[in-house]
């Protein structure tokens, strides 16, 4: 089946390697040329553990020519939805590619991926194509292809049985629960699907602080919680916080949409404002030991918001960062993947912090540590060479932010 995929970022691109790989003939479009001519180049624009053995087998082809998808049945869009000032969702990619879609006189199936409010589907695509399909993606980055090969379950959503037959057909060699709905469920559920998982998270940290304050390690305590198999034990990490590119920013959008709708979403607000918080308990500990942190030289080690990825954005080190220097501390700072990213996300930031090529320079450097990714290479004890280490993450238990 020959099946066009339009942006190519994390979504875009593991989904155009993946359904190559399963056999599709695969026509990637993205507007950046660059980004292009470096997946031409077997070369991931983005770090996702397996994408450059994939780029070097994949039978796809990445053009910047929405032309190129003529001949296609179906279209997958995997374009940004990022957040406007308010929360709310800017559609301002989608509807480009829309239009771009239009324009090119492509007249096959079209199904958003990008994560996308309940109604947008029908409101911004429907109208110009016949056959009309929203398909939610569940990866994390740092797993995305294993992920995409053995998901949860595959949720189609369509108005349309061809469109609907044809998505049948692209994840046929996928075994999955597949649930069929329609347009604006299939659209909650990614949201309710987030929205969960961070809830899971904040719920941790709330336990997490009160357990800190009466000397209870909450690791101790969510073993045993997530041991119900109602509950269940993932994403009751405690730590600084969730970030990245999805859970802020759906939840946000999720918040505006309900209030939009008429309904004042009270726990969701204390989710974002429990997470809102969390990152600057590292912050606290720290002091608990350096009253003031004016001249302290801190190490951070770990930039990327989790672990296998180099993705910052919305992540707890901004926060932590610009906090310790607003408190006068020295921030050395150091991240296997992620430093590019976080000099560009934050340039103004960025020229204070002082990084260092390797974990080990980066703790030397340093009065004190703080652990704000869990990277493998950070579990090395002998890094710390009696240095105070603080865990926003978990890695060894020692003090850390609800331990
Ligand atoms: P991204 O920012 O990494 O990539 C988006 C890509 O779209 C970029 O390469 C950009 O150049 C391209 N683009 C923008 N406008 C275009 C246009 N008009 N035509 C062609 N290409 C265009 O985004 P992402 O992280 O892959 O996320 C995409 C969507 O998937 C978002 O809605 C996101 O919420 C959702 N999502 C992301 C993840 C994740 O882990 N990153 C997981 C599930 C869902």
């Amino acid at each position: 089946m020959k099946i066009g995929v339009v942006g190519l970022g994390y979504v875009g691109m593991v989904t155009a390697l993946s359904f190559s790989s399963l056999g599709h003939d695969v026509v990637g479009v993205d507007v950046d040329q660059a980004r292009v001519q470096a997946l031409r180049n077997g070369k991931s624009p983005v770090y996702e553990p397996g994408a450059e053995d994939y780029l070097a087998r994949t039978r796809a082809v990445f053009t910047s020519h929405y032309s190129e998808l003529n001949g296609c049945e179906l279209v997958f869009i995997a374009v940004g939805t990022p957040p406007l000032s308010d929360g709310s969702q800017n559609l301002a990619f989608l509807r480009s590619a829309v239009d771009s879609l239009r324009q090119s006189g492509y007249r096959g199936a079209v199904v958003p991926r990008s994560t996308v409010l309940p109604g947008t589907t029908k409101r911004v695509v429907a109208p110009y194509f016949e056959h009309v399909g929203y398909n939610p993606e569940f990866l994390a980055e740092g797993s995305a292809f294993r992920d995409f090969f053995n998901p949860d379950k595959i949720v189609l959503g369509y108005e349309d049985e061809h469109t609907l037959s044809l998505l049948r057909e692209a994840y046929e060699k996928i075994q999955a629960p597949r649930l069929e709905m329609d347009l604006s469920t299939a659209e909650l559920v990614k949201y309710a699907n987030n929205a969960f998982l961070s809830l899971k998270v904040a719920y941790a940290n709330e336990i997490g602080n009160i357990s800190k304050n009466i000397g209870v390690d909450v690791y101790r305590v969510m073993d045993a919680v997530g041991l119900d198999r109602r509950i269940g034990r993932e994403f009751l990490n405690a730590g600084i916080g969730f970030g990245g590119s999805c859970f802020p920013k759906d939840l946000s959008a999720l918040i505006a949409f309900s209030r939009e709708v008429g309904y004042e979403p009270v726990l969701l607000r204390a989710i974002y404002e429990q997470n809102a918080g969390q990152p600057y308990r590292l912050v606290s500990l720290l002091k608990t030991r350096y009253p003031t942190l004016q001249g302290l030289k801190v190490g951070v080690l770990g930039l990327a918001f989790k672990p296998n990825t180099d993705d910052v954005r919305e992540g707890p080190s901004i926060k932590i960062v610009s906090k310790l220097l607003e408190e006068g501390a020295e921030v050395h700072a150091y991240d296997p993947r992620a430093t590019e990213n976080f000099r560009k996300v934050n340039p103004e930031l960025s020229t204070r912090v002082r990084y260092h090529s390797s974990a080990r320079e980066c703790v030397q450097s340093s009065d004190a540590v703080l652990i704000l990714t869990e990277w493998q290479e950070f579990s090395d004890s002998s890094l710390y060479d009696g240095k105070p280490v603080f865990e926003g993450r978990r890695i060894f238990g020692r003090e850390g932010v609800g331990w």
